[in-house]
């Protein structure tokens, strides 16, 4: 039998960023047992790089905003794929989250007259953004963390144990979730620094695990986004949906190529920066789409002037969304207009005075300085597309963020629906804290109505230690592959192939690399011991990555259409025959145990609800939705 150590929690939340941060706060206010769980060390989490910072409709630096503009933004920024009533819920919640966060410590950048500040950003009609200058993220975690230590001390006070109510599992990897009767009963994994098991037997499973992004070569991402939690969902018989729409931030660091894929935050274009091509052209007012033609300014004359005055002015196409800023920026360097190494130019140095720049963007200053000697209050930084977020994940209910496995629930990146086909800047971090909240709701009213408690089985522990173990024992029939070298070609084909703009030969040939690469995995054989092992750490990642990746490429394929983060060079228009259909990914039980083939099934969203619909022109909504769905619309013709 395999060793195991067995604990015993009423929640377990995977995942210790936003999400799962702000999950375990609610499932423990709520009086329950909570266990967090992350790959890294406690802190550490993706959202610590966030930088831009927040969105919500608090108006303080446009009386104007409120959340019916935030909810318009949010569902043109996903071009009307949204899940309608979560791009409804984070709009109404989010201004309450932010000040929220200030009640557990946290401190967002002032205006003069001492409300919260808010920042421009792209899709954003009134700058909504509050933000703690450009470490926006590492305010969140700080504070979320400092709240959890608050409500230890309560329960030291009541119980004499800190960790009576909140434990932390750090540098503690999940493998596989376990069910009975199709309910969760458990997550089973192992510590990283000494590769021994762990096993959590809980009726409810928080995934907060994040995105994808190091599925693909050129990243703004970190090593801990391997897609783990929608992975371990589909395993556990949960439905992934929108997998095809991944987010190439425009603006990545091209240069050195150390650090290619290094995110620089869209808050420098919305301080001011500029995009300009090798002519030193302003080259976005060519790229302004027809969905968004008379939003935007024509001239730079009015799109400076809008900086300053938002009431009679346009806002710059520099601040498109950011799948129209990533097309127009990989158009330019396709017709020879591109920089040195690649990228095309983002100036700030002069549009701000450096003082000011050092100020406002201190880690971009430090980052370029750093990284590659380039002083931007001087010289313009060298910028390109990048990988950085997933908008498809786990399907769940808006309201309750459960899956469609009892006992599962999921918040932040690793879900799916809220962002449709594309995400807005700022609207993560938002998303995160009304959405963790959520889901540590719901996983905790989930227990509280559970009559009797799932049991874990042997058999299924047993399971998922061979399994996790499988690399240290490969088939022995004389051909051994090695981890990283599937990792290089699995990332260099979902770039080159499934990467920002997509054709269906190519992504063809992309399924059959990942089927080649399914094969070479049960070959995948790693030396030395469990003892804090990256070669191994790896090779358990791989299986995960190789799923997602099989969703995004097989959703990509089946979409004949170009929309959002999915871009088909073959079918370059958007079709509104597809805007309601959702791609729904599922695992289904095949010959390969190790990475189980995937299904994808066409489904059809709920129409939008009346009174949201009245919040759009008629006029608006006819370039995205077919005439039969907008005739309950009062603009509609009899
Ligand atoms: P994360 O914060 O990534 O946390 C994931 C957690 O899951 C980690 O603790 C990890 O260790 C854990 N984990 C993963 N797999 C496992 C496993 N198998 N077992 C155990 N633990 C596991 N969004 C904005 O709204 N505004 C911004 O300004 C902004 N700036 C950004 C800048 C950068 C450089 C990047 C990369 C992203 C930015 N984003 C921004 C996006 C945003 O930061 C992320 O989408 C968000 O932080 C994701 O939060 P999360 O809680 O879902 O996951």
């Amino acid at each position: 039998m395999t060793e195991v150590e067995r604990l015993n929690y009423d929640v377990v939340v995977i995942g210790a960023g936003g999400a799962g941060l702000r999950a375990v706060i609610e499932a423990r206010e709520r009086g329950f047992s909570v266990a967090v769980v992350c790959k890294s060390l406690f802190g550490k989490a993706h959202t610590v790089m966030a930088e831009g910072g927040c969105a919500a409709s608090m108006g303080n630096a446009n009386s104007n905003d409120n959340w019916q503009v935030h909810f318009r933004d949010t569902m043109r920024g996903g071009k009307f794929l949204n899940n309608w009533r979560m791009a409804e819920l984070h709009a109404r919640e989010a201004p309450d989250r932010v000040w929220e966060l200030e009640t557990y410590g946290a401190l967002f950048d002032r205006t003069a007259d001492g409300r919260i500040s808010q920042r421009n950003f792209g899709g954003h009609t009134y700058p909504r953004l509050a933000h703690v200058g450009d470490r926006t993220g590492l305010e969140l975690i700080r504070t979320m963390q400092q709240k959890i230590v608050s409500l230890q001390q309560e329960d030291f006070k009541e119980t004499g144990d800190y960790e009576a109510r909140i434990k932390v599992f750090a540098e503690c990897t999940i493998t596989e979730l376990l069910t009975d009767d199709g309910r969760i009963s458990g997550a089973f994994g192992y510590w990283r620094e000494s590769g021994r098991f762990i096993l959590f037997e809980t009726p409810a499973v928080v995934l907060a695990t994040g995105g994808i992004g190091k599925s693909f070569k050129v990243t703004s991402n970190s090593w801990e986004y391997t897609g783990d939690g929608h992975a371990l969902a589909l395993r556990a018989g949960a439905t992934l949906i929108n997998m095809e729409f991944v987010q190439f931030h425009p603006t990545g660091m091209v240069w050195p190529p150390s650090v290619k894929g290094i995110l620089v935050t869209e808050g420098v274009r919305g301080d001011g920066g500029v995009l300009k091509n090798t002519e030193d052209k302003r080259f976005m007012f060519e790229y302004v789409p027809d969905v968004f033609k008379g939003q935007y300014a024509d001239s730079e004359e009015e799109a400076d002037r809008w900086y300053t005055d938002q009431e009679k002015n346009r806002r710059t196409p520099d601040l498109l969304p950011r799948d129209e800023v990533a097309r127009a920026i990989n158009s330019e360097v396709k017709a020879g207009r591109g920089s040195p190494h690649g990228g095309v130019f983002l100036d700030i140095a002069s549009r701000l005075p450096a003082e000011e720049i050092r100020k406002r963007l201190p880690s971009m200053y430090h980052q370029f300085k750093e990284l590659a000697d380039v002083d931007i209050t001087k010289e313009p930084m060298e910028v390109g597309p990048t990988c950085h977020y997933v908008m498809g994940g786990i399907e769940v209910d808006p309201d309750t963020a459960s899956s469609s496995v009892p006992g599962l629930f999921a918040a932040g990146e690793c879900s799916g629906g809220m962002h449709g086909s594309n995400r807005l800047g700022g609207n993560s971090l938002s998303d995160l804290l009304v959405f963790g909240r959520r889901a540590g709701l719901g996983a905790a009213s989930y227990v509280a109505e559970l009559a009797d408690r799932p049991k874990v089985s042997q058999s299924d522990v047993d399971a998922a230690a061979t399994m996790a173990l499988a690399p240290f024992d490969p088939p022995g029939d004389g051909v051994e592959e090695n981890p990283y070298s599937l990792h290089t070609e699995l990332q260099q084909s979902m770039n080159d192939l499934v990467g920002i703009i997509r054709k269906s030969e190519e992504i063809e040939r992309a399924l059959e690399k990942l089927g080649e690469l399914r094969e070479r995995i049960k070959r995948v054989t790693v030396e030395g011991h469990r003892q804090f092992n990256p070669g191994w750490h790896l090779a358990v990642d791989l299986r995960n990555m190789l799923m997602v990746s099989e969703c995004v490429a097989r959703a990509a394929l089946t979409r004949t259409e170009s929309r959002g983060g999915h871009t088909r060079d073959d079918h370059p228009g958007m079709d509104s025959q597809w805007r309601n259909k959702l791609l729904v990914c599922s695992a289904a039980p095949g010959e390969n145990p190790v990475v189980p083939d995937i299904g994808i099934e066409v489904k059809e969203q709920l129409p939008l609800r009346q009174d949201l619909l009245e919040l759009f022109e008629l006029s608006e909504l006819g370039k995205y939705y077919t005439d039969e769905e907008l005739t309950s619309h009062p603009g509609s013709p009899a």
